[in-house]
C-alpha cells in the first residue's frame, strides 16, 4: 500500500503548510529508500528527503512494494555487481547484476528478495546495506542507500475486548493492541456484510481504536462488527480479527416507537420471550436461508431450557448478522405500575441475555405486554434503553392461530418501517419462512432494530 502515504504527502505538499508537508515526508516510506543523487534513466522520486542516507536512521521500506534503488558509483564502463548483506550477521544474502554499466551512477532495484538477481524468497525483517562491486568482484565501489530497515511483516493489531463481557458502552474507543501498527484505524460493517458502513480516520496507534465520528453523526445505533486496521512505518497493512459491537445513542428519553417513518421498504420482525428454543432454532435458520436479519427480545428467564448448543447458535446468529436482540426484562412480571427501582433491577436481571447473546441488547427494550408507566420508562432511561419498542403489526400468535392466519396477519398488516411482533410458537415458526418469502414479494426487506432505526425517525 505504498501509495497511500505517498499521494498523502503529495496532497499535503499541494495544500498545505510547509511544516504538514515536511511531516508528510517524514512518515512516506518511499522516500528515504531512494537514492540522494539522481540518475539518468532511473529517477528517484523524493530523493531529496533529509536523512536518506543515514545508517541506522532509515524509515522501514517494503522493497516487495517499492523497490529500493540502489545507486553504484562506476569509475569506467564493466560488468558490476551489487551485494546484499544483513548488518547484524554480515550474510550476504542476495546479489544484484552483473549489469553492464557505463561510468557514473548506475541504478540496480532490489525488489527484497533473496538470491541472484535480488529474486527468489523475501529477506526477513531487518537491517540490510548494500555493496557495488567492480567487475573483478572484489573491488569495492562507493554504493548508497548505506542501509535500509526492511520491514515486510504486516502488523497484527488485536481488539482486546475483555471476554465475556459484552460491549455495552459507550466508550468512543474500543481497548486496542496494536501490533506493531505505528497507526490505527476502524471499519465498522453490518454483521454478515462485507462493505463497510463506516470507515475511521488514520490516527496515532497506543491511544485504543477510535470510534468513527460518522457513526454519530449518520444515526447508526446497534449491532455493528468492528475491525481494526494496523500500519506501520513501511506501509504494511494487518487486519485484526473481528469484534461484535453495540454503538449506543446519546443518552436522553427514552422514545417510545410503534414503527418507524421511513422511505425505505424496511420492516422489522421481532420474536419474544424466547421460551421455545426450537422454534428459535427454526426461525433462525428460515433468516439466514433467505438472507435476512430478525431480533430476538428475549427474558433471560427463559434461558433455564437454552441448552448450551442453542446459546452458541444464537452467539454465531449474532455474529453472521442474521441475529439482532433486545431486552424483555428478567422475569416478564413488569407493567403499569412497575416502579423505577423495580423496573431498574428487572432490566438489570437480564443482562445474562446479552452475555449469552455475546452483545449489548441496548439501546432497544420491549416492556412485556407493551406495558409501561412512568416508572418503568425511568428505569429504562436510567438503564440505558433509549427506546422502547412497540410494534405496528400483532400477529397475536400467542392465541394459538394457524401458520397460514399467522403469515397473512404479518405479511398483510405490514407497510415500511413496521415492527411485526411474533414469539417462539410452533405454528410462528412453521409460518417464518413463508412470512419472509411473503414480505420479500410486498417488496419489503425483513431488517434488524439497528438497521430500521438507522433508516429513518420513530413516528
Ligand atoms: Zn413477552
Amino acid at each position: 500500500m505504498r501509495t497511500l502515504p505517498t499521494s498523502r504527502a503529495r496532497t499535503a505538499l499541494g495544500i498545505a503548510s510547509t511544516a504538514a508537508a515536511a511531516c508528510a515526508l517524514a512518515v512516506a516510506p518511499a522516500l528515504t529508500a531512494t537514492p540522494a543523487a539522481p540518475t539518468p534513466g532511473a529517477p528517484a522520486p523524493g530523493a531529496t528527503a533529509p536523512g536518506a542516507t543515514t545508517p541506522g536512521a532509515t524509515t522501514p521500506v517494503n522493497p516487495s512494494v517499492t523497490p529500493v534503488q540502489v545507486v553504484v558509483q562506476v569509475p569506467t564502463v564493466q560488468a558490476i555487481t551489487a551485494r546484499i548483506i544483513r548488518v547484524d550477521t554480515g550474510q550476504v544474502v542476495g546479489t544484484l547484476g552483473p549489469v553492464n554499466a557505463m561510468a557514473g551512477p548506475t541504478t540496480i532495484p532490489w525488489s527484497g528478495g533473496r538470491g541472484p538477481g535480488g529474486t527468489g524468497q523475501p529477506v526477513a525483517d531487518g537491517q540490510y546495506r548494500f555493496e557495488g562491486l567492480a567487475a573483478d568482484g572484489v573491488t569495492p565501489l562507493p554504493t548508497t542507500p548505506a542501509t535500509v530497515d526492511v520491514d515486510m511483516t504486516a502488523p497484527t493489531p488485536v481488539i482486546t475486548i475483555p471476554a465475556p463481557t459484552v460491549p455495552a458502552s459507550r466508550r468512543a474507543s474500543l481497548p486496542l493492541r496494536p501490533g506493531g501498527a505505528t497507526e490505527v484505524r476502524a471499519i465498522v460493517r453490518r454483521p454478515g456484510n462485507e462493505s463497510p458502513l463506516v470507515s475511521g480516520a488514520w490516527a496515532p496507534a497506543g491511544g485504543g481504536l477510535p470510534l468513527p465520528a460518522a457513526l454519530r453523526s449518520r444515526g447508526i445505533i446497534g449491532t455493528v462488527q468492528v475491525t481494526a486496521e494496523g500500519r506501520d512505518a513501511a506501509g504494511n497493512i494487518g487486519t485484526s480479527e473481528p469484534v461484535i459491537w453495540s454503538v449506543q445513542p446519546a443518552p436522553g428519553g427514552p422514545t417510545v416507537v410503534t414503527r418507524i417513518k421511513t422511505r425505505k421498504p424496511l420492516v422489522a420482525l421481532t420474536i419474544d420471550d424466547g421460551y421455545g428454543p426450537s422454534e428459535a432454532t427454526r426461525m433462525v435458520e428460515a433468516a439466514r436461508s433467505a438472507g435476512v436479519t430478525i431480533t430476538f427480545c428475549f427474558n433471560a428467564i427463559n434461558s433455564r431450557v437454552w441448552s448450551a448448543s442453542f446459546q452458541q447458535m444464537l452467539r454465531d446468529a449474532v455474529k453472521d448478522g442474521t441475529l439482532e436482540i433486545c431486552s424483555h426484562g428478567y422475569a416478564h412480571n413488569t407493567g403499569k405500575g412497575t416502579s423505577e427501582s423495580a423496573g431498574i433491577s428487572d432490566l438489570s436481571r437480564n443482562r445474562p441475555w446479552d452475555e449469552i447473546a455475546g452483545v449489548a441488547s441496548g439501546p432497544f427494550y420491549r416492556p412485556p405486554y407493551g406495558a409501561y408507566g412512568s416508572g418503568l420508562l425511568a428505569a429504562a432511561r436510567a438503564t440505558g434503553y433509549r427506546y422502547v419498542v412497540l410494534w405496528d403489526v400483532d400477529t397475536n400468535d400467542w392465541q394459538g392461530p394457524s401458520a397460514s392466519v399467522i403469515t397473512q396477519r404479518a405479511v398483510g398488516g405490514a407497510r415500511r418501517g413496521s415492527i411485526v411482533l411474533m414469539h417462539t410458537k410452533p405454528n410462528s415458526a412453521a409460518a417464518f419462512a413463508d412470512i419472509i418469502r411473503g414480505m420479500k414479494r410486498k417488496g419489503l426487506e425483513p431488517v434488524g432494530l439497528s438497521e430500521l432505526f438507522a433508516a429513518g425517525r420513530p413516528g
